[in-house]
């Protein structure tokens, strides 16, 4: 857009407006702020494992270090670690990519990054299914697309229909986004429900999907992760296997996330990279080597803790008056409605008219930090992590409990 004044100070861009941090963020952030005042904050709003990274992954990257892996890495990642992820993707998820199939980035944030960047003009239409990781639409808006809503309803498990699918999808679609097992809800997809959305995508063939796995290793319950590239081999061109070392291998610092997809779309993904972060840290791609080579056990551990406390949440969800809480298989998310207590007014004497006032409430008077559910496009809900000591959760439990049975 052309400047029509003088500039008389220096400005942020146009793109700026209407570009918020995500509400995860700002939740933590007043968690924070009171923490620092000295009240005991519990805050279960960040996603990430609360589990050290496992050790031989760090050795490994001490190594590298030592060793003088300390040179640019290749744009694409290092050729380690895009074996490692190659026969990963082959043992675990069936999917056969070829070496300049697949790329690392700075996590499997800025693979979504690169993957809009590279194809989104103005006005495309991005599908995200409701409730959603909050980047999917912000990313989308920032480059240019229109974030289109399709609501996941709890009565459908958090699961998407075909049939809803297929009443958004338009001449406009570029992207559908399809997370499972799901960050807030836990939701696990079927694969019925897969095949049916993949029949709906065979009527569409100009829209790419981006299949963002990263809690994969996430399922409980006997439940079983499809990906959608295996289940619809006709359709594995235009869909992006997006995965990571951040949840599975508790390295969310180490910011490593990688991705399978067509070489057209790897190649400009990887001149965006080139052009932006040069890509990965080499230390970080060495550690996440190893992890993938030599972490099968500690994950198998770290998924026996989170089942524990998810079993914790459920049990202590499923008591209190006005909350309905639908029992996640995956991830590491609870997804309670409170719907049973909007209009009330808690001990406090806040009024509670949605989700929002629910969460702030939860932490100005009992100091348990929560997101409410509006931020991931489905009310009245809140998203609370148990990627927490289960000390700690049992502990916010009890003060969430207290919160509501106070509700007036
Ligand atoms: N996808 C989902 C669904 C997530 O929840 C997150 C992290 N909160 C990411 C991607 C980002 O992962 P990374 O650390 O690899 O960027």
């Amino acid at each position: 857009m052309a400047i029509t004044s003088l500039q008389t100070e220096p400005s942020l861009s146009l793109k700026m407006e209407g570009f918020q941090a995500p509400a995860t963020i700002a939740m933590s952030m007043r968690a924070r702020e009171l923490a620092a005042q000295g009240k005991d904050v519990i805050s279960l709003a960040l996603g990430q494992p609360d589990f050290f990274t496992p050790r031989v992954a760090c050795d490994a990257a001490y190594e590298a270090a030592l060793d003088g892996k300390t040179k640019y890495p290749p744009i694409d990642g290092i050729l380690s670690l895009k074996q490692a992820v190659q026969q990963k993707f082959k043992q675990e998820n069936n999917l056969n990519y070829a070496l300049d199939e697949i790329m690392v980035a700075n996590g499997a944030k800025q693979i979504l990054f690169n993957a809009f960047m590279a194809t989104l003009n103005d006005g495309d239409e991005v599908v995200v299914p409701a409730p959603y990781w909050t980047s999917y639409p912000i990313m989308a808006r920032f480059l240019g697309g229109i974030p289109v809503d399709v609501i996941c309803s709890e009565e459908n498990n958090f699961s998407l229909k075909a049939a809803d699918l297929r009443k958004v999808l338009t001449d406009k679609t570029k992207w559908l986004i399809i997370n499972s097992p799901s960050n807030p809800t836990g939701a696990v997809w079927s694969k019925q429900d897969l095949l049916e959305i993949a029949e709906v995508l065979r009527d569409y063939p100009q829209v790419w999907v981006f299949a963002d796995e990263i809690y994969e290793h996430l399922v409980f319950d006997g439940q079983v992760h499809y990906s959608l590239a295996a289940l619809a081999p006709d359709l594995k061109d235009r869909i992006l296997t997006a995965n990571g070392a951040s949840k599975t291998y508790a390295m969310p610092g180490w910011r490593i996330g990688y991705v399978g997809g067509t070489k057209i779309l790897i190649k400009a993904m990887m001149k965006i990279q080139s052009n932006s972060t040069s890509g990965a840290s080499s230390i970080s791609q060495a550690a996440a080597t190893a992890a993938l080579h030599h972490c099968a056990n500690d994950v198998e551990e770290m998924k026996k803790a989170y089942d524990r406390r998810r079993q914790m949440m459920k049990e202590a969800f499923s008591n209190m008056p006005g909350v309905t809480c639908a029992v996640p298989q995956g991830a590491f998310y609870v997804y309670p409605g409170i719907k049973g207590c909007i209009g009330k007014t808690s001990a406090g004497g806040r009024k509670i008219e949605n989700d929002q006032d629910f969460a702030e409430a939860l932490l100005e008077e009992q100091y348990v930090a929560v997101v409410p559910g509006h931020a991931f496009g489905l009310s009245p809900y809140l998203r609370i992590s148990y990627a927490a000591d289960d000390a700690v959760l049992e502990e916010a439990c009890k003060r969430i409990a207290k919160f509501v049975e106070q509700l007036t």
